[in-house]
């Protein structure tokens, strides 16, 4: 349920409205923009006695949501939410693009692949230490010594680290880490969403490779409820019939879920489609249906990655795109 506070509301009517849902057991989650002052409750609104609230003379309006995301509903919180991810700010016309390998695979490849995206535009460096990998033989990362590296390249370049986690026993040593990715395949790992809402760091949630939209809305709305609003949706790709591709980007996403969602969107055209060539027009694609960042691979040599070669782009391929990205983004509205 909303409710919708007139502009010039008594302070202390408000106050005492907010001691009333709260008595009742709701939690509010407050939402003032320039024109609005929203209070969103959360819980079990079916006892609250809509005319009455209707009738206190500091509403403007009452409203029931009947999508089951409170927190990460556009309704709730009708301007966009801006991310700060190590000092870089993703959403409400910020635009971020976040690059690097897939895996980190050395401590040369990282800083060189670092040095390279940072000079070419990037404002995030990202790198996977623990790897999600279909099969048990593949490379599975370099795991805490990756996050390391991660670390050190960061160290050398300003570039704040996006860098995906597994699993809630390794939550410690993503505590210097500057905003945290869950992957697809951990879109419904409800533990470690409901960990991750705990703490106070941006987390990148990838959308499921068959999750619909209300699913994903849905994970991020576990991390928020523990109150963590620091949320970036990420679509990269789902599962169709077509099998040209290794998945097939969802780009009617980007609008459906800003029209249903106040937070941030990024698009991953790297996993999308799983081929290099693609990246670049499924990124101007994501730029032209509003989309407020890119997250993509690059590797210094990807006919010899450990993973995702294929997909990723070489630093110089890396540095035409972004040619591109650039004024894109300006004639789109928004601002690198
Ligand atoms: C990745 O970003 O390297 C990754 C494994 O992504 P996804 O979870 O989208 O497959
Ligand atoms: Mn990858």
């Amino acid at each position: 349920m909303i409710v919708i506070l007139k502009k010039h509301a008594n302070p202390a009517a408000v106050a005492a409205l907010r001691a009333g849902f709260e008595a009742q057991g709701l939690k509010l989650h407050e939402s003032e923009g320039e024109h609005t002052h929203i209070i969103g409750l959360v819980g079990d609104t079916k006892s609250v006695d809509i005319d009455a609230v209707r009738a206190n003379p500091a509403v403007a309006d009452v409203r029931r949501v009947s999508e089951p995301y409170k927190k990460a509903n556009r309704k709730f919180h009708p301007a966009d939410t801006v991310v700060d991810c190590g000092g870089v700010p993703i959403g409400g016309g910020k635009f971020a693009v976040m690059a690097g390998p897939c895996s980190v695979e050395s401590e040369s490849q990282i800083r060189s692949v670092a040095a390279d995206v940072k000079a070419a535009g990037a404002a995030l460096l990202r790198g996977g230490a623990f790897k999600p990998r279909t099969s048990p033989y593949s490379f599975q990362g370099l795991r805490s010594d990756g996050l390391e590296l991660l670390k050190a390249a960061r160290a050398a370049t300003g570039l704040p680290i996006v860098t995906e986690i597994m699993n809630t026993e390794h939550l410690p040593l993503f505590e210097d880490v500057d905003v945290i990715q869950v992957g697809a395949r951990n879109m419904q790992n409800f533990e470690l969403l409901k960990e991750l809402g705990r703490i106070d760091k941006p987390i990148l949630l990838k959308r499921g490779l068959s999750a619909t939209l209300e699913e994903f809305l849905m994970s991020a709305e576990y991390i928020m409820a523990g109150g963590n609003e620091k949320v970036i949706l990420c679509e990269r790709g789902i599962r169709t019939f077509e099998t040209s591709m290794r998945n097939t980007l969802d780009i009617s996403a980007v609008p459906m879920l800003k029209q249903m969602s106040h937070l941030p969107v990024v698009i991953d055209p790297s996993h999308a489609a799983g081929i290099s060539w693609m990246v670049q027009p499924l990124a101007m694609a994501a730029i032209a249906a509003g989309a407020d960042g890119l997250m993509i691979e690059v590797h210094n040599d990807p006919a010899h990655a450990l993973s995702d070669g294929a997909q990723s782009l070489n630093p110089a391929q890396f540095a035409a795109l972004m040619d591109q990205v650039k004024p894109a983004v300006e004639f789109f509205g928004k601002s690198l």
